[in-house]
Order: C-alpha cells, then structure tokens, then sequence
C-alpha cells in the first residue's frame, strides 16, 4: 500500500496509461496529494499511502470539504481515485501464458491447489474454508475460477450455500452497482474469454473494470466505476451488502478452529480490524491455531498481533517470519496433519 502511488506515477510516466480520461483522472489524485502535502504536515496523515489518501477523500466527501474544492470536484475527486487504483492494478498484475492458455499467477494457484488437496482428503469430513481478504484485485478470483472452485462473495444475507466464502471486505474490482436497483452486481470470472492468445504471448493483463460498461444488470446499466470502500469505517456512505459481507466475516472468525493471517500487517492505527476481532472472536475455546505469516524483518508485526489476541489463545498464537509463498506449504501440512 505504501508503494501503490508510486507505481501508478511510474505507469503515468511511462505511457502505459494511454486513455486520456484516465490519465486526467491520475493527474486529479495526484494533485490532490499535493494539497494536501502543503496543508497537513505528514504526522496527521500518510497521504503517500494509497488507503489513507482514499480515506481521506472519502471523508471529505462526508464533511463536504477538500481544500478549495467544490463539491463537485470532490465528487470527482473519489471517482478519480478509483479510476487510479483499478487501472494500476490491471497494468500491474500479468497473468502467465503458456501454449496460448491463460494460468493463474503461480502463488495463487499453488495456495488453491492446497485448499483443494486438504478439502478432498479421503477420510471422515474434509475442511471447510472461508477466505477474508482486503484486496481490491482479482488475483485469487482468478486462481479459484481457473480451477474450478465454487466460491461466494456473501453479499446476499443470509444465504447459505457449501461454496467457499470468499469475502472481499474493501470491493472488489469486478463488483459492479447497479443504477437502478442500486445492488451490488459480482461480475462473474467465468465470464471472462482467457484463451485467445498467439502461441509466443507469455502474460496477460486483464482490462476486468471494462465490463462493467458492456454489461447491464435493470435497464439502466451499472455505475461507471467498480463498488471500492476505503478502509476507514464509515457506515453511512456504503452499500448494505457490504454490510453483509462485514457481518458474514465476524461470524466466520466466531466460528474459526484455525486462523491463518497471512501478509496484514495489523497497524496500530486499524481500529477496524480490531474491533471486527475482538467482536467477531467470542468464542475462542474453538481456535487451535492462530498463525500469522509475514516476511517482516522489524518485528513489529509480531508484537502488532501479540497486543490484539486475547488471553487463553496466547498458546495458540505463532508468529512466521515467511512470504505467501511458503505460508501455502506449512498451512498445507497443518490441515493435512490435523
Ligand atoms: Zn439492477
């Protein structure tokens, strides 16, 4: 998060982004930063990070003030963010290629295929997963499509269903909202067309955001841009399935015999997560494992979860200074043991 801006202005310099309304869009955020650089010293706020910059914007749509801005511009302001952050994540994640068929990029694939291989064990009942994800992109939506696992956004309450629950806490890219019955809409990755390439091409990259102007859910067609909250909690300005997924998450942590956190940092400041823990988590007699993977060489990761969990699962507790790539193996051979 603290590196996305930078890499939205590398593509910016670079010509990658080549639309001129998207450009204008970047230039929009851009500039915002700015402004607020010359009014805020960086000890309230760290605008060259992408989630507190949306947060901020997102407030002042709420409190009807950005610098100079009009409420208009404003307006415009939080649709140029979105912009901003859909298309660098589309020009910066490539999908592999091989014999013109499209792949799921490889860490993805490799933490699906273990999910798969510990839910169809051949004795007594097979696992069942929920994954909780702060990501906007679609990394995972992909690697679940291309091998065939159902999965579920929970955005309809209430629902049950034996997919795995896959639940996007921030939006998703590919979650459309509808003009007139005002739903959020899920494109589905099925949906996409992934093998159309020449024999050499070795990546792709996926305009998904561009369906959302093809597609029609009433009459009146979706919004221009994907369904994207900001990480600041603020009920007021979003959608009640997002609600949904919200209160779907408390209840799989409440219900959770194991919990692998892999790559949160947990920052202080992440009142939301904590609350959503120490809410969601009552019954920790259930937990046998709460395991938390990040390649942080400070420690202050480690201590981060230290002060969140409550007594009586301290045991349960460990801390691995590893990648998501090598969290996959050692969460594999825990399900697989147990
Ligand atoms: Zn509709």
């Amino acid at each position: 998060m603290a590196e996305f801006l930078e890499k939205a202005e590398d593509l910016l310099r670079r010509g990658v982004i080549k639309d001129n309304e998207i450009k204008e869009s970047f230039q929009d955020v851009f500039s915002a930063r700015t402004e607020l650089n010359a009014i805020y010293t960086k000890s309230y706020l760290d605008i060259d990070n992408i989630e507190s910059l949306f947060g901020a914007i997102e407030m002042a749509q709420v409190i009807g003030k950005f610098g100079e801005r009009t409420m208009e511009e404003i307006i415009k302001l939080r649709e140029s963010i979105i912009t901003l952050i859909v298309h660098t994540l589309e020009r910066s994640i490539s999908f592999p290629v091989r014999n013109g068929q499209v792949f799921p990029t490889e860490h993805h694939n490799a933490f699906v295929k273990m999910l798969q291989e510990t839910e169809n064990r051949e004795e007594g009942e097979g696992n069942e997963f929920t994954i909780i994800t702060f990501n906007y992109d679609l990394t995972m939506d992909v690697a679940l499509s291309l091998n065939q696992m159902k999965f579920d956004y929970c955005l309809e309450e209430g629902k049950e269903t034996n997919k795995v629950k896959y639940l996007k806490l921030h939006g998703s890219i590919n979650w459309g909202l509808c003009r007139q019955c005002n739903k959020i809409i899920p494109l589905s990755i099925s949906e996409v067309n992934f093998n159309t390439y020449p024999g050499h091409t070795k990546n792709a990259n996926y305009n998904f955001s561009s369906w959302l102007k093809e597609r029609k859910h009433c009459e009146a067609g979706y919004y221009e841009h994907p369904v994207l909250v900001p990480p600041t909690w603020n009920k007021t300005a979003h959608n009640n399935q997002i609600n949904n997924v919200w209160r779907k998450v408390a209840k799989e942590l409440s219900q959770a015999e194991n919990i692998f956190i892999i790559g949160y940092s947990f920052p202080t400041s992440d009142l939301f997560f904590r609350y959503l823990y120490a809410l969601g988590s009552v019954s920790s007699m259930r937990i046998r494992r709460f395991w938390v993977f990040n390649p942080d060489p400070t420690g202050e990761v480690k201590n981060n979860f230290t002060s969140l969990i409550g007594r009586g699962i301290e045991n349960k507790y460990q801390f691995y200074n590893e990648s998501f790539e090598t969290s996959i193996q050692q969460i594999g051979k825990a399900l697989r043991r147990y």
